[in-house]
């Protein structure tokens, strides 16, 4: 079977271009249509003739409305396009279409390394916090002699990472911004791949001082944390920093080093999902396939995350319908409002998302880009969704509110409690995190040839009718549970591509 356009919805009067040399002029599609000119692959062809100002219908929902008339046969292109407004706040539908609970998945596990907290680790890592910039050199030079110089005699122990970031000092510690880049660090150190043996480094003068970090007694408090603090008069220099570090490294090294995988229960993982680079087919092939494979992970008993808050915006009416509860949805709401207002005060709104590279793959506007985006979270109920930097919680589906910047995203996930990461992209991005394995899906074939040792799976399958959404989904699922149990590791992991972890910092700098 060679499709050679693709129609989400039966409504839809518009296509997506499945070949990846387009459409020539004058090109037989099904149903008698003739394309009037030349369309590129992942751009959308006219199924009839649209009138002046009508609806482009996409995925069945209005995405655009038209300019001038455009004739069936052409390219629908973004010039021909006005964009409809978001959905208003104040009349969303809440719990409205509840999903009912789908047939429990029981017997699915992954060898994993349990927490004394109830988490489960994918990974067992030594990370290290900081609480400010100013010490991110000297404890990523100390990693790379641990790695180098002590790690080899603690095989079980996989990796050493510096939790680097730019904040602690110089800012508006006291603004109510504030409150959410210091739980984004306090809760990565909290992560479960982490084992709850973080170590913490301090300068000493910085404002976000350790107790404010991890208060005494506090629900993060768990005693894990050792502290070295740069300043401390007992270092003689540099040298003697590094030895600290090392030191103290190498005790964390020891306990984690005893700790040996067990068989979990699928309900251990937490699975993160994002997309970056998207094209038209995004949400056709690759995140549908990822919203399959969300809803066998919550059926199997586990918490599966999805985020971007500009990139779901425009789908608010269908996930507040979606919520387990009218406390879900007004949750829901809270942090889409917060996230208008935050937009606002910068002068933007949602449509600052789109990027010239989706524009190039197809995707005309937010609109577009949005109702192919929550195709990740599948169909199964919202049951709860966190503010940026909180940790998550509930089992099942719940929304993470984060920016879409795919680091932000990344590192806000990986507070939330991350174990394991799905991506997907249509561009294509040599994305990775150091503290949670990343699973990379291709929306398209093209991509998956062109970057055979980035990509772990092809979806664009699924547009040549090679591979169903179904059988992508349950592939990637199985795929979650050998890269959760440690059996295989993903391109990104692999190749050690680290992004940097980037924090959302809503407040002001000094
Ligand atoms: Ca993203």
């Amino acid at each position: 079977m060679d499709p050679l356009v693709i129609r989400v919805h039966p409504s839809d009067n518009v296509a997506i271009v499945v070949r990846p040399e387009g459409l020539t002029e004058g090109a037989a599609l099904p149903g008698g249509l003739v394309s009037r000119e030349a369309v590129p692959q992942s751009h959308k062809v006219a199924l009839h003739d649209i009138a002046a100002g009508a609806p482009i219908l996409r995925y069945g929902a209005p995405i655009a409305f038209t300019t001038r008339a455009i004739p069936r046969g052409s390219w629908v292109r973004g010039e021909l396009l006005t964009i409809p407004p978001a959905p208003d706040l104040d009349e969303l539908p809440p719990a409205t279409a509840v999903p009912p609970p789908q047939p429990p998945l029981e017997g699915f596990v992954f060898d994993g390394y349990r927490n004394a907290d109830g988490t489960v680790g994918t990974r067992n890592i030594l990370g290290f916090t900081t609480t400010v910039q100013c010490v991110v050199p000297t404890v990523e030079f100390a990693a790379e002699r641990i790695r180098r110089e002590l790690l080899p005699r603690y095989p079980g122990v996989d990796d050493v990472v510096a939790l680097g970031h730019n904040y602690g000092c110089g800012v508006a510690i006291d603004a109510p911004g504030a409150a959410v880049p210091i739980r984004t660090v306090r809760n990565l150190a909290l992560n479960p791949n982490l084992g709850g043996e973080t170590l913490v480094v301090s300068l000493g003068c910085e404002k976000l001082q350790p107790d404010r970090l991890f208060p005494p007694g506090g629900e993060c408090s768990r005693g894990g944390e050792t502290l070295v603090r740069l300043q401390d008069d007992r270092h003689h220099g540099f040298a003697e920093m590094v030895a600290a570090i090392m030191e103290a490294a190498e005790k964390k090294l020891a306990v984690l080093a005893r700790r040996r995988r067990v068989a979990c229960p699928a309900s251990g993982l937490v699975v993160g999902l994002q997309c970056g680079g998207s094209d038209a087919f995004s949400g056709v092939t690759a995140n549908p396939a990822v919203g399959h494979a969300a809803d066998l992970l919550v059926r199997a008993g586990a918490t599966v995350i999805f985020s971007e808050v500009t990139e779901v915006r425009d789908a608010s009416h269908l996930l507040t319908a979606r919520c387990c509860s009218e406390d879900v949805a007004r949750d829901f709401i809270r942090e889409m409002r917060w996230y208008d207002d935050y937009l606002r005060r910068g002068g933007a709104d949602r449509t600052a998302n789109t990027t010239p590279g989706n524009k190039r793959g197809g995707l005309a506007n937010i609109v577009e880009k949005a109702m192919g985006s929550v195709a990740k979270s599948g169909t199964s109920a919202l049951m709860a969704v966190t503010a940026p930097g909180e940790r998550v919680k509930a089992k099942g589906l719940v929304f993470a509110a984060t920016p879409a910047s795919d680091f932000i995203c990344g590192t806000l996930q990986l507070a939330a409690g991350m174990n394991m990461h799905v991506f997907t992209t249509g561009e294509g991005t040599p994305y990775g995190l150091a503290m949670a394995p990343v699973i990379k899906i291709a929306s398209r074939t093209a991509l998956a040839r062109r970057w055979p040792d980035l990509i772990d799976i092809d979806a664009g399958r699924i547009a040549t009718g090679e591979a169903t959404i179904e059988s992508v989904g349950r592939e990637l699922f199985d795929l979650i549970l050998e890269v959760a149990g440690g059996r295989r590791r993903p391109c990104a992991e692999t190749l050690r591509l680290h992004n940097p972890l980037a924090l959302f910092n809503p407040g002001p700098v000094t």
